[in-house]
């Protein structure tokens, strides 16, 4: 079955078939760094990283291309009220969404160019559009004739005679109020670059046109971003690339949005929702797991009631494979995981469009065999099933043998954690030799020395174990 992926822009699925056999460039709006991220910010990052990463395992060699918007009117404004230059905020802020990428496991992009290092791209972009006709400048700020544009308002399904006008700026000189402004003229005290129209600073929209011409050419295969941005930032973007002779994007992807009570998830709600503060209160991997088990085109009701209900489907399964893996021994190396072994369910699924809740009710359902296959001790299903999850897992970039998600639990890669596992079970062992003697206040002064400093022991069927209290 061929990967099929839905375009915006023809409103339907279709089959994925790269420009260039074998490789597929794709470009993601990044963030605008005004400020630290919150849930809803990151979760196009994490959609388009399980494309990514789907597309990899297809065989592809992806070059995914994801911007930092690094100056616009907030950014400005609040560093003005900090009385620090914009870029010390715009700084803090693109660390801050490093971070919340890091911390869940998204794989770096293979360019994360900056707005204000592509001046140069985009002077010559609107240098071509105003020979073009497509462009003219007013008093310093230049704008895009959308009237020129045959098409304008396809992607986002409008006639122009029905749009609002353009809300970047009310110059009474435009020729029509739904121009949009490419490049804004230098306010008194405003950060500037000097361009043949005079100082002025880049309006949003050229520059996505100029660093995907730069990094991906004049055609690329997909651009993705979330829903908000369909209009008007990617329709403009289409109208300055194609109008200056480039063919663009061929799909348009769109990530669906992190609500609370039905709305779109805002600053207002303070902090709390701030990724650097939400894995303060749940495992990352937990939180990357709630992200990407939702379809990436429908809305993400967030509360932290349904982000628990995922961390517990996600420990099902983590539990799983602590019992396949005690049964079976060894490191998963050892076991040989095939991580191609996923079911051919599983791979229908992701090639329909990324249907990410198909794909987890197959895991799900290999998880309930496999445990299953423990309870009875059939040791080739119980390895089929370990090695199914883990290749399943691994397409989402959740497999918890990954350092990524060192937990310091048993399972771990880590070689220091290898030698902290070996320690505890030696303690362990005296513990237990304590027991059998009756010597109960040896065995419980080894638990809680072991409980001084953060190690919990857990007495199971299967004996005891250990885990490591964050
Ligand atoms: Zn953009």
């Amino acid at each position: 079955m061929p990967l099929s992926l839905y375009d915006t822009a023809t409103r339907a699925a279709r089959e994925f078939i790269p420009i260039t056999p074998g490789h597929v460039g794709i470009y993601l709006c990044g963030a605008t760094v005004q400020a630290p991220p919150h849930v809803g910010h990151i979760r196009s990052g994490v959609s388009f990283d399980v494309l990514r990463r789907w597309l990899t395992i297809r065989g592809y060699d992806v070059t995914l291309v994801r911007n930092v918007t690094d100056i616009d009117d907030k950014i400005i404004h609040d560093a003005g009220h900090e009385d620090i230059p914009y870029w010390q905020l715009a700084m803090r802020n693109e660390r801050a969404f490093t971070r919340a990428y890091d911390v869940l496991g998204c794989l770096p992009p293979t360019y994360e160019p900056r707005a204000t290092g592509h001046v140069p791209e985009m002077i010559a972009l609107m240098q071509r559009l105003i020979d073009l006709d497509h462009a003219y400048s007013v008093n310093g700020d230049v704008y895009f004739d959308v009237r020129s544009f045959e098409g304008y308002g396809s992607l986002s399904g409008q006639r122009i005679d029905d749009m609002l006008a353009s809300p970047d700026s009310a110059a009474k000189d435009k020729r029509d109020p739904r121009d949009f402004a490419m490049w804004k003229a230098a306010k008194p005290g405003e950060p500037l670059w000097q361009t043949p129209w005079g100082p002025g600073r880049p309006g949003w929209h050229i520059e996505c046109s100029a660093m995907a011409g730069k990094y991906l050419g004049e055609h690329f295969d997909i651009h993705g971003g979330g829903l908000d941005l369909i209009f008007p930032h990617h329709e403009n973007e289409i109208a300055q690339s194609k109008a200056a002779g480039g063919d663009f994007a061929n799909f348009w992807m769109h990530n669906a949005w992190v609500t609370t009570a039905g709305e779109k998830m805002s600053k207002s709600l303070g902090n709390s929702l701030l990724v650097d503060e939400v894995v303060k209160r749940i495992p990352p991997v937990e939180l990357r797991y709630y992200l990407v088990s939702a379809h990436y085109r429908s809305m993400l009701e967030y509360s932290d009631v349904s982000v628990s209900e995922a961390g517990q489907g996600y420990r099902r399964i983590e539990g799983f494979l602590r019992r396949a893996h005690e049964l079976l021994g060894g490191t998963p190396a050892l076991l040989e995981v095939d991580l191609a072994a996923r079911p051919s369910a599983f791979d229908e699924a992701m090639d329909n469009d990324l249907a990410v809740p198909q794909a987890l009710a197959v895991l799900h359902d290999i998880v309930r065999a496999g445990n299953a296959a423990v309870a009875e001790q059939r040791i080739d299903d119980v390895r089929e099933a370990f090695c199914a999850t883990l290749a399943m897992l691994d397409v989402f970039g959740l497999n918890p043998w990954d350092p990524q998600w060192s937990t310091g639990q048993a399972g771990s890669t880590d070689r220091a954690t290898e030698v902290i596992d070996a320690l505890v079970q030696v303690l362990m062992t005296q513990r237990q030799e304590a027991r059998v003697r009756k010597d109960f206040a040896a065995a419980d002064a080894i638990r809680d020395g072991l409980d001084l400093i953060g190690i919990r022991i857990e007495d199971t069927a299967q004996g005891a174990r250990w885990t490591l209290e964050k």
